[in-house]
């Protein structure tokens, strides 16, 4: 598949991450994960870093002035001859309004965005059972408390089993508040554009897998 510039957009718990990761070996893309490297800002303890961290431990978003400063950073180290995947990016008008000018100032136009869809009471069951096995030396791998075999391979593995800080039942209920209000409304904004291709999230995910990769084939080669 060609190299794209995408926006892979939808709730938390909809499996962005693992979407993107799926996107990653099925095109030359490289992904931006905005969660993922606010985790990393928190893990340095700088004090950008600790400011962050409470931010996101009570659900909240990171101020639009400091991510739309940090995506720009993150986006100029992506060579020009691959596509970018954004994952957490924009999730405000504002982002989307900086972005739609950083776009267009480095020639990187956006070609599609891929909505998941998903259903609060879903969201809250994944976020809720959702752990991390970290492995020494190995990536992280998420798995659900009700997946019993993966909760025993992990510890039989050494795996130490992880709660994110923000997937405390309170903390989820405010992210899920912060989506449908700052975030969802960015759907009307690239649907007018004609950019938006929405998925169902409520599967596996190599169906929802599937679907993407499907989808992106009927837009971009004509295929059946
Ligand atoms: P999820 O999408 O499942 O909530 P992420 O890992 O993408 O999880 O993001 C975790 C947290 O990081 C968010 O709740 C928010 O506090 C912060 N964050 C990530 N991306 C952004 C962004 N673009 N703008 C503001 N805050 C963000």
């Amino acid at each position: 598949m060609k190299p794209l510039n995408l926006i892979l957009f939808g709730p938390p718990g909809a499996g962005k991450s693992t979407q993107a990761a799926y996107l990653d070996k099925l095109a030359a893309i490289d992904s931006i994960s905005t969660g993922q490297r606010l985790r990393q800002t928190v893990e340095t303890g700088s004090e950008l870093g600790q400011e962050v961290a409470q931010v996101m431990a009570a659900g909240r978003l990171v101020d639009d002035t400091l991510m739309n400063k940090l995506l720009n950073e993150w986006l100029l180290t992506i060579p020009s001859e691959v596509g970018v995947l954004l994952d957490g990016y924009p999730r405000t008008l504002s982002q989307a309004q900086s972005l739609d000018q950083l776009m267009q100032a480095i020639n990187r136009p956006l070609e599609v965005v891929i909505a998941l869809t998903l259903s609060d009471e879903e969201a809250i069951r994944r976020l809720s059972g959702r752990r991390i096995c970290r492995i020494k030396g190995q990536p992280d791998q998420i798995l659900h408390i009700s997946d019993q075999a993966a909760l025993d391979q992990c510890r039989a593995s050494g795996g130490q089993l992880i709660e994110r800080d923000d997937d405390r039942p309170e903390t989820i209920k405010r992210r899920l508040a912060e989506y449908n209000a700052k975030t969802e409304p960015l759907l009307q904004f690239y649907g007018e554009r004609d950019l938006l291709i929405l998925i169902d999230a409520d599967g596996t995910p190599n169906e929802v897998s599937q679907a993407i990769e499907q989808a992106l084939q009927q837009r971009f080669n004509g295929a059946e």
